[in-house]
């Protein structure tokens, strides 16, 4: 569907911009415009958006139109590129009324490859008739969630664009953004008369990062041991409570580690003290809640630990995000326990508005697929933004020690029978009384031990069937209900029950932990 980039293209690559060769997205989009195709480029912050249409400009013939929504993002773009010698110039309210003549002179003489301009202007009829005089090579709109409601940065003016592309005939037109969100890229591409199937999102993978996840048996000494893995580097560890942060960051400093804690309970001079502390000391470690994050650029942050689940799928991405800006290899560890969801339930629970719960449903199921995963982890972290990787990364622990796995497809289908006999409302721990054949008072007032599957599940430890639940949730196969946590059957239950569809449970979430472990996770 995309073309490779022509030699032109490559050309101007190390000639002009000095890299060596072009980010694998990028090459693709670079190939598609050079070749008149309109892409619509979903790519994070520092995947490289740039160049995928500055290369384009210098190769078509004629002048790149590129629509900004800032102009101090215009200007540095501009100055950047002048550096670099290309012919690039901006018109916007900012420029002097001469150097917007000597722009407009420029763009009549074929002399501008690059010209930036806000979606205002674009529509003025001035613009317009200047247009119809001017040869077009492309037009790049940045920043393309500005131009749907559902973006997090609605303009209108973004809406005038429109109408100037469709003005523009055989002119191959290139949206830019970073937004995840798949409704706001379904927008854009409705919005500037893109072909979705010329959507392409990449560059989400973070190849640099290992992704780890173990169960949390003994916080304090699992942080130690990671810590010592890691000498020196610098780290942040997240934390679920501000208590749990003061309790981790003094016991870290107790046992002389580098530690600063960091939460919205700290007064705002302590914050920003300890902030700054970290970033300007190799090696720190800040123990943090989620408040940790407006302006962190540390480059050289080698390892992120997540001290409990984070909220969502997008939050973990973020936060874990923070690591090996720098390239170098960096590390994230998530130290999960079988509480952690239950609370993130709760905390959807508390969204009011349906529309959001439901969208926070999914970024939450989305981090269980993570999670769970018994494959590569990287399948259903950039999955979930649209990207896909490899099927083997490399540099994720499922992928770097294969983890052992037990067919468990019988005794998942003794639970999805258990969960529809007893009418698709009970907890796992009341479900795994039936099934071991546990006479609780409660189990007896339902009558659930007259059930012919009541004790048939005897031979499995309970730690077992819950690792089974949640390995079914992920897989979507059970629901849990949002009010009182109920499980229910969900789409793969079907296949599961038929015999179409084996399951599968890492060993090592089967057996139970010792007594000590159970105790503090
Ligand atoms: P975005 O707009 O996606 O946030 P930028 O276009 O600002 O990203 O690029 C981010 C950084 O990556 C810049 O420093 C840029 O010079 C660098 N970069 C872009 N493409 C390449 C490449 N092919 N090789 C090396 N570095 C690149
Ligand atoms: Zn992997």
């Amino acid at each position: 569907m995309f073309p490779p980039p022509p030699p032109a293209a490559r050309d101007c690559l190390t000639r002009i911009f000095g890299f060596a060769d072009f980010r694998p997205s990028q090459g693709a989009i670079v190939g598609a415009l050079c070749a008149g195709q309109d892409v619509a480029a979903i790519m994070p912050t520092g995947a490289g958006k740039s160049l995928c249409y500055q290369i384009p400009a210098l190769v078509r013939p004629g002048t790149a139109l590129v629509i900004s929504p800032l102009i101090a993002l215009m200007q540095d773009q501009v100055r950047a590129l002048t550096g670099f010698g290309v012919r690039a110039a901006s018109l916007t309210s900012a420029d002097p009324a001469d150097a917007q003549a000597r722009t407009r002179a420029a763009l009549e003489r074929g002399a501008l490859d690059l010209l930036y301009v806000s979606p205002e202007r674009l529509a003025t009829p001035a613009f317009q008739s200047l247009l119809a005089t001017t040869r077009i090579a492309l037009v790049a709109v940045d920043e393309a969630h500005c131009v749907s409601e559902w973006g997090h940065d609605f303009r209108p003016e973004y809406r005038l664009i429109r109408g100037v592309l469709d003005s523009l005939p055989n002119v191959p037109r290139i949206a830019l953004t970073a937004t995840a969100d798949a409704n706001t890229r379904a927008d854009i591409c409705a919005n500037l008369g893109i072909d979705p199937a010329n959507m392409l999102v990449a560059g989400f993978d973070r190849p640099n990062i290992t992704y780890r996840v173990e169960p949390r048996r003994n916080p304090r000494a699992q942080i130690t041991a990671l810590l010592q893995k890691h000498p020196q580097a610098s780290a942040i560890i997240y934390c679920r409570s501000r208590a749990q942060v003061d309790q981790i960051a003094d016991a870290l400093a107790a046992a002389g580690f580098p530690a600063l804690p960091y939460h919205a309970g700290l007064d705002a001079p302590t914050r920003s003290a300890n902030q700054a502390r970290w970033a300007a000391e190799p090696g720190q470690i800040m123990v943090a809640t989620v408040a940790f994050g407006m302006g962190v650029d540390k480059p050289d942050v080698r390892l992120v630990i997540h001290l409990g689940l984070p909220k969502s799928i997008e939050g973990y991405y973020q936060e874990t995000g923070r690591a090996g800006r720098d390239g170098d290899p960096a590390t994230a560890v998530t130290l999960h326990g079988s509480s952690d969801i239950s609370r993130n339930r709760q905390w959807l629970d508390e969204i009011e508005d349906p529309a959001r719960r439901a969208i926070e449903a999914e970024r939450l199921a989305a981090l269980l697929r993570f999670v769970e995963a018994t494959g590569c982890r990287r399948v259903p972290l950039l999955a979930h933004f649209g990207d896909s990787p490899a099927p083997s990364c490399r540099a994720c622990d499922n992928c770097l020690s294969p983890p052992r796995l037990s067919d468990l497809t019988e005794p998942a289908r003794k639970l999805l029978s258990a969960v529809y006999r007893t009418g698709q409302r009970f907890g796992i721990a009341h479900l795994t009384d039936v099934l071991r054949g546990q006479a609780t008072p409660r189990v007896n007032d339902l009558g659930h031990d007259r059930l012919p599957l009541f004790g048939i599940g005897a031979d499995l430890p309970k730690t077992a069937w819950a690792a089974l639940a949640r390995t079914l949730e992920a897989e979507e196969a059970l629901l849990r209900d949002a009010d009182h946590h109920g499980l229910r059957l969900g789409p793969a239950a079907r296949a599961i029950l038929k015999g179409e569809r084996s399951v599968r449970v890492a060993d090592s979430a089967l057996a139970p932990r010792a007594k000590r472990e159970r105790r503090r996770d």
